[in-house]
Protein backbone atom coordinates (compact mmCIF):
# COMPACT_ATOMS: atom_id res chain seq x y z
CA UNK A 1 0.00 0.00 0.00
CA UNK A 2 0.98 3.57 -0.68
CA UNK A 3 2.00 5.57 2.11
CA UNK A 4 0.10 8.20 3.53
CA UNK A 5 1.32 11.17 2.12
CA UNK A 6 1.57 13.14 4.85
CA UNK A 7 4.25 10.86 6.13
CA UNK A 8 6.80 12.91 3.16
CA UNK A 9 6.47 15.59 6.39
CA UNK A 10 8.34 12.88 8.20
CA UNK A 11 10.73 12.86 5.56
CA UNK A 12 12.06 16.48 5.91
CA UNK A 13 16.06 16.66 6.83
CA UNK A 14 15.41 19.64 8.81
CA UNK A 15 14.61 17.90 11.59
CA UNK A 16 11.73 19.96 12.59
CA UNK A 17 9.16 17.94 11.29
CA UNK A 18 7.56 16.32 14.50
CA UNK A 19 7.78 19.20 16.55
CA UNK A 20 5.84 20.87 13.58
CA UNK A 21 3.22 18.18 13.35
CA UNK A 22 3.11 18.13 17.21
CA UNK A 23 1.93 21.78 17.05
CA UNK A 24 -0.30 21.22 14.39
CA UNK A 25 -2.82 19.19 16.55
CA UNK A 26 -3.33 22.28 19.13
CA UNK A 27 -3.56 24.83 16.91
CA UNK A 28 -6.24 27.28 16.47
CA UNK A 29 -5.57 28.23 12.66
CA UNK A 30 -8.25 30.79 12.54
CA UNK A 31 -7.12 32.48 16.08
CA UNK A 32 -3.11 31.79 15.07
CA UNK A 33 -2.28 32.66 11.71
CA UNK A 34 -4.05 35.24 10.03
CA UNK A 35 -1.74 37.53 7.70
CA UNK A 36 -1.48 40.90 8.78
CA UNK A 37 -4.21 43.05 7.95
CA UNK A 38 -3.48 45.97 5.80
CA UNK A 39 -3.96 49.55 7.12
CA UNK A 40 -6.65 51.95 6.01
CA UNK A 41 -4.33 53.96 4.50
CA UNK A 42 -2.93 51.54 2.32
CA UNK A 43 -6.39 49.89 1.29
CA UNK A 44 -7.38 53.64 0.73
CA UNK A 45 -4.26 53.71 -2.20
CA UNK A 46 -5.79 50.49 -3.85
CA UNK A 47 -8.73 52.54 -4.03
CA UNK A 48 -10.98 50.65 -1.25
CA UNK A 49 -11.97 51.65 1.76
CA UNK A 50 -12.29 49.21 5.03
CA UNK A 51 -15.25 48.69 6.51
CA UNK A 52 -15.13 45.37 8.08
CA UNK A 53 -19.28 45.31 7.96
CA UNK A 54 -20.72 41.20 7.81
CA UNK A 55 -23.82 43.10 6.33
CA UNK A 56 -22.09 44.13 3.80
CA UNK A 57 -20.67 40.78 3.37
CA UNK A 58 -23.67 39.44 3.77
CA UNK A 59 -25.46 41.32 0.67
CA UNK A 60 -22.49 40.31 -1.80
CA UNK A 61 -22.30 36.93 -0.85
CA UNK A 62 -26.39 36.27 -1.01
CA UNK A 63 -25.25 38.26 -4.75
CA UNK A 64 -22.84 35.28 -5.19
CA UNK A 65 -25.92 33.04 -6.38
CA UNK A 66 -26.28 34.79 -10.00
CA UNK A 67 -23.00 33.21 -10.48
CA UNK A 68 -23.75 29.55 -11.95
CA UNK A 69 -20.07 28.64 -11.67
CA UNK A 70 -20.48 29.42 -7.62
CA UNK A 71 -23.63 27.87 -7.45
CA UNK A 72 -22.69 24.50 -9.48
CA UNK A 73 -19.47 24.62 -6.65
CA UNK A 74 -21.87 25.00 -3.59
CA UNK A 75 -24.20 22.06 -5.28
CA UNK A 76 -21.96 20.11 -6.47
CA UNK A 77 -20.04 18.53 -3.48
CA UNK A 78 -20.32 14.96 -2.80
CA UNK A 79 -18.11 15.18 0.06
CA UNK A 80 -16.04 11.87 -1.55
CA UNK A 81 -13.00 13.85 0.60
CA UNK A 82 -10.56 12.65 -2.34
CA UNK A 83 -9.62 16.60 -2.20
CA UNK A 84 -8.46 16.40 0.90
CA UNK A 85 -4.69 15.25 0.85
CA UNK A 86 -4.16 17.07 -2.55
CA UNK A 87 -3.78 20.14 -0.73
CA UNK A 88 -0.38 21.10 0.21
CA UNK A 89 -1.95 22.96 3.18
CA UNK A 90 -3.97 20.08 4.37
CA UNK A 91 -0.76 17.98 3.89
CA UNK A 92 1.21 20.30 5.93
CA UNK A 93 -1.19 20.97 8.67
CA UNK A 94 -3.97 18.38 8.91
CA UNK A 95 -6.54 21.20 9.60
CA UNK A 96 -9.80 19.82 7.39
CA UNK A 97 -10.43 23.49 7.11
CA UNK A 98 -7.27 24.20 5.43
CA UNK A 99 -8.23 21.52 3.07
CA UNK A 100 -10.29 22.06 -0.72
CA UNK A 101 -13.36 20.57 0.96
CA UNK A 102 -13.25 21.93 4.44
CA UNK A 103 -12.41 25.60 3.17
CA UNK A 104 -15.42 25.52 0.54
CA UNK A 105 -17.62 24.11 3.50
CA UNK A 106 -16.86 27.15 5.71
CA UNK A 107 -18.93 29.55 2.67
CA UNK A 108 -21.60 26.09 2.24
CA UNK A 109 -23.03 26.80 5.26
CA UNK A 110 -23.65 30.25 5.06
CA UNK A 111 -24.98 29.39 1.34
CA UNK A 112 -27.28 26.91 2.48
CA UNK A 113 -29.24 29.60 4.28
CA UNK A 114 -30.06 31.67 0.94
CA UNK A 115 -31.56 34.84 1.56
CA UNK A 116 -32.04 33.63 5.66
CA UNK A 117 -28.10 34.55 5.69
CA UNK A 118 -28.10 36.61 8.78
CA UNK A 119 -25.02 38.68 9.58
CA UNK A 120 -24.40 37.41 12.85
CA UNK A 121 -23.86 33.92 11.47
CA UNK A 122 -20.76 34.94 9.33
CA UNK A 123 -17.68 34.66 10.82
CA UNK A 124 -15.63 36.83 9.05
CA UNK A 125 -11.93 35.96 11.07
CA UNK A 126 -12.11 32.75 10.14
CA UNK A 127 -13.49 33.09 6.66
CA UNK A 128 -10.37 35.99 6.20
CA UNK A 129 -8.04 33.42 7.51
CA UNK A 130 -8.62 30.32 5.85
CA UNK A 131 -9.48 31.95 2.52
CA UNK A 132 -5.49 33.52 2.62
CA UNK A 133 -4.53 30.34 3.30
CA UNK A 134 -5.56 29.94 -0.10
CA UNK A 135 -2.59 29.64 -2.69
CA UNK A 136 -5.24 29.54 -5.62
CA UNK A 137 -3.16 26.93 -7.24
CA UNK A 138 -6.39 24.61 -8.22
CA UNK A 139 -4.35 21.68 -7.70
CA UNK A 140 -7.79 19.87 -5.93
CA UNK A 141 -10.01 20.52 -9.17
CA UNK A 142 -7.59 18.21 -11.29
CA UNK A 143 -8.64 15.21 -8.76
CA UNK A 144 -11.88 16.31 -7.97
CA UNK A 145 -13.95 14.40 -9.50
CA UNK A 146 -16.92 16.84 -9.75
CA UNK A 147 -14.88 19.59 -11.31
CA UNK A 148 -15.00 21.84 -8.29
CA UNK A 149 -12.67 24.67 -8.79
CA UNK A 150 -11.59 25.42 -5.26
CA UNK A 151 -9.67 28.82 -6.39
CA UNK A 152 -12.55 29.96 -8.37
CA UNK A 153 -14.26 30.18 -5.13
CA UNK A 154 -11.24 31.66 -2.98
CA UNK A 155 -11.30 34.33 -5.81
CA UNK A 156 -15.50 34.93 -4.94
CA UNK A 157 -14.81 35.36 -1.59
CA UNK A 158 -11.42 37.32 -1.88
CA UNK A 159 -13.50 39.66 -4.57
CA UNK A 160 -15.80 40.98 -1.26
CA UNK A 161 -12.93 40.91 1.25
CA UNK A 162 -10.98 43.19 -0.67
CA UNK A 163 -13.56 45.60 -1.12
CA UNK A 164 -14.06 45.84 2.09
CA UNK A 165 -10.04 46.30 2.68
CA UNK A 166 -9.85 42.84 4.62
CA UNK A 167 -6.75 42.29 2.17
CA UNK A 168 -3.82 41.12 3.74
CA UNK A 169 -0.61 43.76 4.15
CA UNK A 170 1.61 42.57 2.10
CA UNK A 171 -0.62 41.99 -1.01
CA UNK A 172 -2.38 45.49 -0.63
CA UNK A 173 1.41 47.02 -0.44
CA UNK A 174 2.24 44.88 -3.21
CA UNK A 175 -0.52 46.30 -5.38
CA UNK A 176 -0.08 50.53 -3.91
CA UNK A 177 3.58 49.90 -5.46
CA UNK A 178 1.66 48.93 -8.97
CA UNK A 179 -0.54 51.45 -8.58
CA UNK A 180 2.06 54.28 -8.02
CA UNK A 181 4.83 52.76 -10.11
CA UNK A 182 3.37 49.99 -12.73
CA UNK A 183 5.63 47.26 -10.79
CA UNK A 184 5.33 44.96 -7.49
CA UNK A 185 8.96 45.93 -6.19
CA UNK A 186 7.75 50.09 -6.51
CA UNK A 187 10.74 50.68 -8.70
CA UNK A 188 11.05 54.08 -10.57
CA UNK A 189 12.59 54.48 -13.58
CA UNK A 190 16.04 55.44 -12.97
CA UNK A 191 16.25 52.54 -10.33
CA UNK A 192 15.27 50.64 -13.25
CA UNK A 193 18.07 51.95 -15.55
CA UNK A 194 20.37 51.65 -13.31
CA UNK A 195 19.79 47.66 -12.93
CA UNK A 196 19.81 47.49 -16.55
CA UNK A 197 23.27 48.81 -16.70
CA UNK A 198 24.49 46.84 -14.44
CA UNK A 199 23.07 43.79 -15.84
CA UNK A 200 24.39 45.06 -19.17
CA UNK A 201 27.98 45.46 -17.93
CA UNK A 202 28.07 42.25 -16.46
CA UNK A 203 27.00 40.42 -20.16
CA UNK A 204 29.80 42.38 -21.35
CA UNK A 205 31.86 40.85 -19.20
CA UNK A 206 30.74 37.55 -19.74
CA UNK A 207 30.25 37.23 -23.37
CA UNK A 208 32.50 39.84 -25.03
CA UNK A 209 29.40 41.61 -26.21
CA UNK A 210 27.51 44.62 -26.65
CA UNK A 211 23.64 43.06 -25.57
CA UNK A 212 21.38 45.68 -25.39
CA UNK A 213 18.39 45.65 -22.57
CA UNK A 214 16.44 48.55 -24.56
CA UNK A 215 14.33 51.03 -22.17
CA UNK A 216 11.62 52.94 -23.04
CA UNK A 217 12.67 52.76 -26.92
CA UNK A 218 9.09 55.16 -28.02
CA UNK A 219 8.58 52.47 -30.74
CA UNK A 220 9.17 48.86 -30.93
CA UNK A 221 7.85 45.75 -32.77
CA UNK A 222 7.79 43.74 -29.06
CA UNK A 223 7.12 45.24 -25.66
CA UNK A 224 8.80 42.60 -23.12
CA UNK A 225 7.35 42.62 -20.04
CA UNK A 226 9.54 40.83 -17.00
CA UNK A 227 8.87 40.30 -13.28
CA UNK A 228 10.47 43.56 -11.56
CA UNK A 229 12.03 40.81 -9.70
CA UNK A 230 13.80 39.66 -12.72
CA UNK A 231 15.56 43.41 -13.13
CA UNK A 232 16.32 43.62 -9.31
CA UNK A 233 16.92 40.13 -8.26
CA UNK A 234 17.16 37.22 -10.67
CA UNK A 235 19.37 38.72 -13.31
CA UNK A 236 20.28 35.80 -15.22
CA UNK A 237 16.67 35.26 -16.09
CA UNK A 238 16.83 39.28 -17.78
CA UNK A 239 19.99 38.42 -19.71
CA UNK A 240 18.38 34.67 -20.42
CA UNK A 241 15.26 37.40 -22.56
CA UNK A 242 17.95 39.63 -23.55
CA UNK A 243 20.28 37.24 -24.93
CA UNK A 244 17.34 35.40 -26.67
CA UNK A 245 15.93 38.81 -28.47
CA UNK A 246 19.87 39.89 -28.97
CA UNK A 247 20.45 36.54 -31.06
CA UNK A 248 17.11 36.70 -33.00
CA UNK A 249 17.99 40.55 -33.81
CA UNK A 250 14.62 41.67 -32.25
CA UNK A 251 13.24 45.07 -32.39
CA UNK A 252 12.19 45.26 -29.09
CA UNK A 253 12.43 47.18 -25.45
CA UNK A 254 11.26 46.96 -21.54
CA UNK A 255 8.90 50.05 -20.89
CA UNK A 256 9.39 51.10 -16.97
CA UNK A 257 6.16 51.86 -17.07
CA UNK A 258 5.04 48.14 -17.00
CA UNK A 259 8.28 46.23 -15.71
CA UNK A 260 5.94 43.93 -14.31
CA UNK A 261 4.79 40.29 -15.14
CA UNK A 262 3.13 39.86 -12.21
CA UNK A 263 -0.55 41.08 -11.56
CA UNK A 264 -1.06 40.81 -7.97
CA UNK A 265 -4.99 41.70 -9.05
CA UNK A 266 -5.19 38.06 -9.34
CA UNK A 267 -5.40 37.45 -5.55
CA UNK A 268 -7.61 40.40 -4.13
CA UNK A 269 -10.31 41.61 -7.39
CA UNK A 270 -11.51 41.58 -10.65
CA UNK A 271 -11.37 45.50 -10.76
CA UNK A 272 -7.73 45.09 -10.00
CA UNK A 273 -6.86 42.62 -12.36
CA UNK A 274 -8.25 44.16 -15.24
CA UNK A 275 -6.33 47.49 -14.33
CA UNK A 276 -3.20 46.16 -14.26
CA UNK A 277 -4.09 44.37 -17.38
CA UNK A 278 -5.31 47.40 -19.10
CA UNK A 279 -2.24 49.11 -18.34
CA UNK A 280 0.22 46.32 -20.37
CA UNK A 281 -2.31 47.12 -23.40
CA UNK A 282 -2.23 50.78 -23.29
CA UNK A 283 1.64 50.50 -23.33
CA UNK A 284 1.90 48.47 -26.21
CA UNK A 285 -0.41 49.93 -28.37
CA UNK A 286 1.01 53.78 -27.45
CA UNK A 287 5.30 51.84 -28.24
CA UNK A 288 3.14 50.64 -31.61
CA UNK A 289 4.14 46.98 -30.84
CA UNK A 290 2.98 43.94 -33.14
CA UNK A 291 3.61 41.64 -30.21
CA UNK A 292 3.81 41.46 -26.63
CA UNK A 293 6.12 38.91 -24.92
CA UNK A 294 5.52 37.79 -21.22
CA UNK A 295 8.17 37.24 -18.93
CA UNK A 296 8.46 34.02 -16.36
CA UNK A 297 5.75 34.80 -13.49
CA UNK A 298 3.11 31.85 -13.35
CA UNK A 299 -0.14 33.87 -12.06
CA UNK A 300 0.76 36.57 -14.39
CA UNK A 301 1.10 34.36 -17.17
CA UNK A 302 -1.91 33.19 -16.50
CA UNK A 303 -3.74 36.45 -16.20
CA UNK A 304 -2.31 37.63 -19.35
CA UNK A 305 -3.51 34.40 -21.09
CA UNK A 306 -6.67 34.71 -20.19
CA UNK A 307 -7.43 38.20 -20.50
CA UNK A 308 -4.65 41.02 -22.00
CA UNK A 309 -4.39 38.67 -24.96
CA UNK A 310 -7.92 39.26 -25.67
CA UNK A 311 -7.39 42.95 -24.75
CA UNK A 312 -4.44 43.13 -27.16
CA UNK A 313 -6.45 41.54 -30.19
CA UNK A 314 -8.59 44.22 -30.10
CA UNK A 315 -5.85 46.10 -30.96
CA UNK A 316 -4.16 43.51 -33.66
CA UNK A 317 -1.26 42.72 -31.23
CA UNK A 318 -0.07 39.04 -30.70
CA UNK A 319 0.81 37.52 -27.14
CA UNK A 320 3.24 35.26 -26.57
CA UNK A 321 5.40 33.70 -24.09
CA UNK A 322 9.12 33.98 -23.78
CA UNK A 323 9.34 30.35 -23.83
CA UNK A 324 7.46 29.91 -26.86
CA UNK A 325 9.42 32.36 -29.02
CA UNK A 326 12.62 30.68 -27.43
CA UNK A 327 11.21 26.83 -28.18
CA UNK A 328 10.56 27.86 -31.84
CA UNK A 329 13.82 29.73 -32.08
CA UNK A 330 15.67 26.51 -31.01
CA UNK A 331 13.31 24.01 -33.23
CA UNK A 332 14.11 26.24 -36.26
CA UNK A 333 17.78 26.39 -35.76
CA UNK A 334 17.58 30.48 -35.02
CA UNK A 335 19.64 30.59 -32.42
CA UNK A 336 22.55 28.14 -31.00
CA UNK A 337 22.45 25.86 -27.82
CA UNK A 338 25.53 23.70 -26.26
CA UNK A 339 23.93 21.76 -23.31
CA UNK A 340 27.32 21.11 -22.15
CA UNK A 341 26.90 24.68 -20.58
CA UNK A 342 24.13 22.98 -18.08
CA UNK A 343 26.42 20.05 -17.07
CA UNK A 344 24.36 18.77 -14.19
CA UNK A 345 20.68 16.76 -14.18
CA UNK A 346 17.85 19.00 -13.85
CA UNK A 347 14.50 18.50 -12.74
CA UNK A 348 11.27 20.86 -14.17
CA UNK A 349 8.79 22.22 -11.66
CA UNK A 350 5.56 23.16 -13.69
CA UNK A 351 4.61 26.52 -11.74
CA UNK A 352 0.57 26.06 -11.06
CA UNK A 353 -0.94 28.94 -12.93
CA UNK A 354 1.42 27.73 -16.13
CA UNK A 355 0.27 24.03 -15.95
CA UNK A 356 -3.10 24.72 -14.64
CA UNK A 357 -4.15 27.87 -16.07
CA UNK A 358 -1.88 29.19 -18.68
CA UNK A 359 -1.28 26.03 -21.05
CA UNK A 360 1.84 26.14 -21.04
CA UNK A 361 3.55 22.37 -20.52
CA UNK A 362 5.12 21.14 -23.47
CA UNK A 363 7.12 24.47 -24.50
CA UNK A 364 9.13 25.28 -21.37
CA UNK A 365 10.05 21.15 -21.38
CA UNK A 366 11.28 21.00 -25.10
CA UNK A 367 13.81 24.23 -24.08
CA UNK A 368 14.83 22.89 -21.46
CA UNK A 369 15.77 19.30 -22.77
CA UNK A 370 17.55 21.63 -25.39
CA UNK A 371 19.69 23.60 -22.95
CA UNK A 372 20.91 21.12 -20.35
CA UNK A 373 22.93 17.85 -20.45
CA UNK A 374 19.99 16.04 -18.34
CA UNK A 375 16.30 15.99 -17.07
CA UNK A 376 14.43 14.11 -14.85
CA UNK A 377 10.43 14.10 -14.27
CA UNK A 378 9.20 14.07 -10.90
CA UNK A 379 6.25 11.80 -9.54
CA UNK A 380 3.75 15.01 -10.02
CA UNK A 381 3.99 16.55 -12.57
CA UNK A 382 2.44 19.14 -15.71
CA UNK A 383 -1.35 19.52 -13.98
CA UNK A 384 -0.40 17.09 -10.79
CA UNK A 385 2.08 19.41 -10.20
CA UNK A 386 2.36 20.77 -6.06
CA UNK A 387 2.02 24.33 -5.50
CA UNK A 388 5.08 25.89 -4.04
CA UNK A 389 3.04 26.84 -0.79
CA UNK A 390 3.93 30.74 -1.44
CA UNK A 391 1.38 31.60 -4.43
CA UNK A 392 -2.21 33.64 -3.89
CA UNK A 393 -0.31 35.92 -2.35
CA UNK A 394 1.15 34.45 0.51
CA UNK A 395 5.01 35.38 -0.05
CA UNK A 396 4.60 37.85 2.96
CA UNK A 397 7.76 37.85 5.21
CA UNK A 398 5.82 37.43 8.31
CA UNK A 399 7.25 35.24 11.16
CA UNK A 400 4.05 32.84 11.32
CA UNK A 401 3.88 32.75 7.61
CA UNK A 402 7.58 31.51 7.06
CA UNK A 403 7.26 28.70 8.94
CA UNK A 404 3.83 27.61 7.82
CA UNK A 405 5.10 28.34 3.63
CA UNK A 406 8.20 26.09 4.72
CA UNK A 407 6.06 23.16 5.14
CA UNK A 408 3.19 23.93 2.42
CA UNK A 409 6.21 24.48 -0.43
CA UNK A 410 7.50 20.91 0.97
CA UNK A 411 5.64 18.28 -1.14
CA UNK A 412 7.35 20.53 -4.06
CA UNK A 413 10.44 20.36 -3.16
CA UNK A 414 10.12 16.71 -1.45
CA UNK A 415 9.10 15.16 -4.97
CA UNK A 416 12.01 17.21 -7.28
CA UNK A 417 14.23 16.47 -4.80
CA UNK A 418 13.50 12.42 -4.79
CA UNK A 419 14.32 12.49 -8.26
CA UNK A 420 17.82 12.63 -7.46
CA UNK A 421 18.40 15.86 -9.64
CA UNK A 422 20.91 18.65 -8.54
CA UNK A 423 19.35 21.64 -9.64
CA UNK A 424 15.24 22.56 -9.47
CA UNK A 425 14.18 24.47 -12.76
CA UNK A 426 10.88 26.84 -12.27
CA UNK A 427 10.26 29.87 -14.00
CA UNK A 428 8.13 31.91 -11.42
CA UNK A 429 9.03 34.64 -9.77
CA UNK A 430 7.11 33.40 -6.58
CA UNK A 431 8.72 30.08 -7.19
CA UNK A 432 12.47 31.95 -7.55
CA UNK A 433 11.56 33.59 -4.11
CA UNK A 434 9.95 30.59 -2.21
CA UNK A 435 11.81 27.66 -3.31
CA UNK A 436 15.20 28.54 -2.39
CA UNK A 437 13.76 29.43 0.82
CA UNK A 438 11.88 25.94 1.90
CA UNK A 439 15.35 24.07 0.14
CA UNK A 440 17.06 25.98 3.12
CA UNK A 441 14.67 25.76 5.61
CA UNK A 442 14.35 21.90 5.07
CA UNK A 443 18.15 21.79 4.50
CA UNK A 444 17.52 19.72 1.14
CA UNK A 445 20.87 19.55 -1.31
CA UNK A 446 19.29 21.32 -4.41
CA UNK A 447 19.74 24.08 -6.59
CA UNK A 448 17.08 26.09 -8.14
CA UNK A 449 17.18 28.18 -11.30
CA UNK A 450 14.96 29.72 -13.74
CA UNK A 451 14.46 27.90 -17.31
CA UNK A 452 15.45 31.59 -19.27
CA UNK A 453 18.40 31.46 -16.94
CA UNK A 454 19.42 28.34 -18.61
CA UNK A 455 18.98 29.25 -21.93
CA UNK A 456 20.76 32.34 -21.04
CA UNK A 457 24.25 30.08 -20.25
CA UNK A 458 23.59 27.83 -23.01
CA UNK A 459 23.18 30.28 -25.99
CA UNK A 460 25.83 31.58 -28.39
CA UNK A 461 25.73 34.96 -28.77
S1 LIG B 1 -13.14 16.05 -4.35
FE1 LIG B 1 -14.75 17.46 -5.05
S2 LIG B 1 -16.65 16.39 -4.59
FE2 LIG B 1 -15.07 15.34 -3.39
S3 LIG B 1 -15.07 16.42 -1.39
FE3 LIG B 1 -13.57 17.47 -2.67
S4 LIG B 1 -14.69 19.17 -3.59
FE4 LIG B 1 -16.24 17.70 -2.82
S1 LIG C 1 -6.71 25.82 -4.75
FE1 LIG C 1 -4.82 24.92 -3.92
S2 LIG C 1 -4.54 25.92 -1.90
FE2 LIG C 1 -6.67 26.27 -2.56
S3 LIG C 1 -7.83 24.63 -1.62
FE3 LIG C 1 -7.28 23.90 -3.70
S4 LIG C 1 -5.32 22.79 -3.40
FE4 LIG C 1 -5.67 24.00 -1.54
Amino acid sequence: MKPKIRDILLKSPSGKAEEWLARQKNIEWANGLNPRLAKESTVNEIGEKKHEDPDHFRDRFVGLRDSKAFVNFMESCTRCGICLDKCHFFISTGDVNNSPVGRANLVRKMYRKGNRLKASDIDLKKIYSYYYQCTECRRCSVFCPQGIDQAEITRNIRDILTEMGMVPDYVAATLAQVFKTGNNMGLNPMAIGSAVDFVKEEMKEETGKDIDIPLDKPKAEILLIPSSADIMVNNDTLKGYAKVMHALKKDWTISTATAEAANFGTFANERILRQFGDMVVEEAVKRGAKEVVWGECGHGWRTANNYVRYKLADHGIALQHVHQITDRAIERGQITVDRNKNDDLFNYHDPCNLARGGNLVNEPRKVLSAVVRETVEAEYTKDKTFCCGAGGGLLADEKEWNESRAWAGWPAVYYSWKTGANTMVSPCAIDKAQFPFVIGYHKVDLKMKGLMDLVGFAIEV
